[in-house]
């Protein structure tokens, strides 16, 4: 009986896929999981195996940072302000 209790310390890892997430090692898509593990955040992923770190802050924005190579793709929310055109 002692298993049963084995298995309520330890629950099993909940991993979730980011959606939009590219791997940096193989640049699949949609492969990088999310999990905790040992009290830190881990993202890996299911393709090739890469496993890294996630070191979060106190603002939970981290966890959405793109991290590029150089920071010219930072996402920032795009205002669409078009002037109204006359059509001829
Ligand atoms: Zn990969």
């Amino acid at each position: 009986m002692t298993k049963d209790d084995s298995d309520k310390q330890q629950k099993p890892q909940k991993k979730r896929f980011i959606a939009g997430a590219v791997c940096p090692r193989c640049s699949a898509m949609d492969r990088i999981v999310n999990f905790r593990e040992g009290g830190k955040n881990y993202r890996e992923c299911v393709e090739c195996g890469f496993k890294d770190e996630i070191r979060l802050q106190s603002s939970p924005r981290e966890l959405n940072t793109r991290v590029t190579a150089d920071r010219e793709e930072v996402v920032t929310p795009v205002k669409i302000i078009q002037p109204p055109k006359k059509e001829q």
